[in-house]
């Protein structure tokens, strides 16, 4: 059996419970060395043989799992953060069809949750944003045409910005292309919920001055949009006044919520 697992953006104890007992019964472990926490592989058994994928071809990952399913072993293919995202699954799957093998995946938290709880921000906002874009800048992978930067910016939605770390001139010109002013807030957060994690604010047009004078260089999410800032209006869900499934609102407010206003 082969387990997809998500292994958390980089704190070790940010991996699913399910997914760590998996990596705790694994024969054999397949990781995504480049940017999951090797710490994870102390829990595997002693006998267990651990590869690491950043030096793997496709075609090497499936010559580890097909025979060792095929020997009746369980086999964890560890991803970064989610495995649906950037986690080039789909082929190992699609390629384990072909082959007659049954795989599961265990979801993971994604480096962009991780990013919002270091940061302490919440991506959706009423009034600002109740939509969150997740990109990438065009690289040697090819985006389509009709999902360009400057295409989406014109949204002003929340945009969590994967894998673009280097080419933060031309992202920020984009965004700007888009409609973003250049002081719209942003923010890269390097190696979220990692010992060494750092983050860094800044606006649409510092992006790439604050990543070089911090010689940030990967490994980093770029956060764009106004869910950084404080110009927003609170929740309806848990305003006194608003009546939902679960509770009456009063109207008018009791006078001690003047308070919370
Ligand atoms: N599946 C992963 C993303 C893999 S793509 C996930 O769900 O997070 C790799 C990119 O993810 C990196 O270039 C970087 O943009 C981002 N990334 C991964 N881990 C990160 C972390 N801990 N902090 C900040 N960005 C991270």
């Amino acid at each position: 059996m082969i387990y997809f697992i998500g292994a958390g953006p980089g704190a070790v104890d940010l991996i699913t419970v399910r997914g760590k007992t998996l990596l705790e019964q694994a024969d054999v472990v397949i990781y995504a060395g480049s940017l999951v926490n090797p710490e994870l592989l102390n829990v595997t058994k002693k006998e267990c043989t651990v590869y690491d994928s950043a030096g793997m071809t496709l075609e090497e990952v499936l010559a580890v799992m097909v025979p060792a399913t095929r020997a009746g072993k369980l086999v964890v293919r560890l991803h970064t953060g989610d495995p649906s995202i950037y986690g080039a699954i789909r082929e190992q799957m699609d390629l384990l069809d072909a082959e007659g093998l049954y795989y599961e995946v265990v979801p993971g938290v994604s480096s962009f949750f991780g990013a919002a709880a270091s940061l302490k921000k919440e991506y959706t906002l009423p009034d600002i944003s109740q939509t969150v874009i997740i990109t990438r800048m065009e690289g040697r992978t090819p985006v389509p045409p009709k999902e360009d930067i400057a295409l989406l910016a014109s949204h002003q939605a929340t945009m969590a910005i994967f894998l673009s770390t280097g080419m933060l001139e031309n992202l920020s010109t984009k965004l700007m292309e888009g409609g973003y002013a250049a002081d719209t807030p942003a923010a890269i957060v390097y190696k979220a919920t990692w010992p060494d994690e750092k983050q860094f604010r800044c606006t649409v047009g510092t992006l790439a001055r604050t990543a070089k004078e911090n010689h940030i260089t990967k490994t980093a999410l770029i956060l764009v949009g106004r869910f950084l800032g404080n110009d927003f209006e609170r929740s309806k869900l848990y305003d006194p006044a608003f009546t939902h499934e679960f509770r009456e609102g009063n109207d008018p407010l009791p006078s001690w919520t003047e308070d919370l206003k």
